[in-house]
């Protein structure tokens, strides 16, 4: 059993950064090169706030606003240097212990404060197609492109940025594509043996992933690797995110199906709301035919999941809502 589930529980994450961090820069932020990673620099009093509106909402753990960070995006669009590049991702990580601190110190004052160790930061690994800004994020098709090393030396400026800064582990999420799961993963088990971490897919379907490829046989590898690796106890979850709700269940049930039950991962799900995303308007649509969130929650919690949060378009008021929903289902157990 994963050190990381603490006494078993189901932990909270929050929900989309850069939903809930357009409220308070008032700027669309969709559909920017940067998305909300420019924040970091033009505006940190909001991304704190931000991470602080997910953990008053009950969120056990936060991720960094990094999800669209590199090095190039930073030089192209903010006229940075690389070395200011590499210390914004760094700053990325400061803004969230400054709001986990402002937390805690507000939970001690009112003696609310129970759980050392939560909440959590992770540093969010976004996919290198969220670089590229060309929509490839969401298909997967740089893969054939770019090869597993240009991959993996990609992601590590960004991840020695991260940990450096002391994160509690690494959210790679988003990933559209096994070969580039696999090459983070690869790496992560090779060249750092003390970072703790999850693997999320973005899955376009009920079976697939956003490229194609099976998500219970990629599911599967990055477990199978982690397993050869003794790393067990590194391991987060593996799991899901920017996905339709509706499509969660299947997948984890077609995962069980493939792996014995016993045997699975703690399974991690951050749905999007369950509207389409507009790529060419750079818009959400859809929004009257969404159900609630929360109302997906137990069933996952059936199938294992251990980390349930929201991703895109899911506000502080539905953390709440999944906060409550897990607390009830806990307290009846
Ligand atoms: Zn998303």
């Amino acid at each position: 059993m994963s050190v990381l589930h603490l006494k078993g529980r189901v932990l909270v994450k929050s929900g989309g950064f850069s939903t809930q961090l357009a409220k308070h820069v008032g700027d669309k932020i969709d559909g920017d090169p940067l998305w909300g990673s420019r924040f970091d620099k033009e505006n940190p009093e909001a991304v704190v706030q931000t991470h602080l509106d997910f953990l008053e909402a009950g969120a056990d753990i936060i991720v960094t606003n990094t999800y669209q960070s590199s090095v190039e995006g930073f030089i192209k669009y903010l006229n940075l240097t690389r070395e200011e590049s590499i210390d914004l991702m760094r700053k990325s990580v400061k803004l969230a212990m400054q709001a986990k601190n402002k937390y805690i110190e507000r939970l001690k004052k009112c003696n609310q404060y129970k759980e050392a160790g939560l909440p959590l930061i992770m540093g969010s690994i976004g996919p290198y197609g969220a670089m590229l800004h060309d929509g490839s994020e969401y298909d997967g098709s740089y893969t054939e492109k770019v090869s597993k090393q240009q991959i993996q030396e990609w992601h590590r400026t960004r991840i020695d940025a991260v940990v450096t800064e002391g994160v509690n582990g690494l959210a790679v999420e988003t990933i559209p594509c096994l070969m580039e799961a696999e090459a983070i993963t690869e790496m992560l088990l090779k060249d750092y043996p003390d970072v703790k971490f999850w693997i999320s897919f973005q899955c376009k379907d009920e079976l697939h992933l956003a490229h194609g490829e099976n998500f219970a046989n990629a599911a599967k590898t990055i477990w199978e690797l982690i397993i050869e690796a003794n790393a067990i106890d590194r391991l987060y979850g593996i799991g899901v995110n920017c996905v339709n709700p509706k499509f969660v269940s299947t997948l984890f049930q077609s995962f069980h199906k493939f792996v014995h039950y016993k045997q699975t991962p703690p399974l991690i799900v951050y749905s999007n709301r369950g509207e389409i995303y507009d790529a060419i308007k750079g818009e959400w649509t859809g929004r009257d035919k969404c159900v609630p969130l929360v109302s997906y929650v137990p069933e996952w919690i059936q199938l294992n999941a251990k980390i349930i949060g929201g991703c895109c378009r899911v506000y502080p008021e539905d953390i709440l809502t999944i906060r409550k929903c897990i607390d009830n289902i806990g307290n009846n157990n």
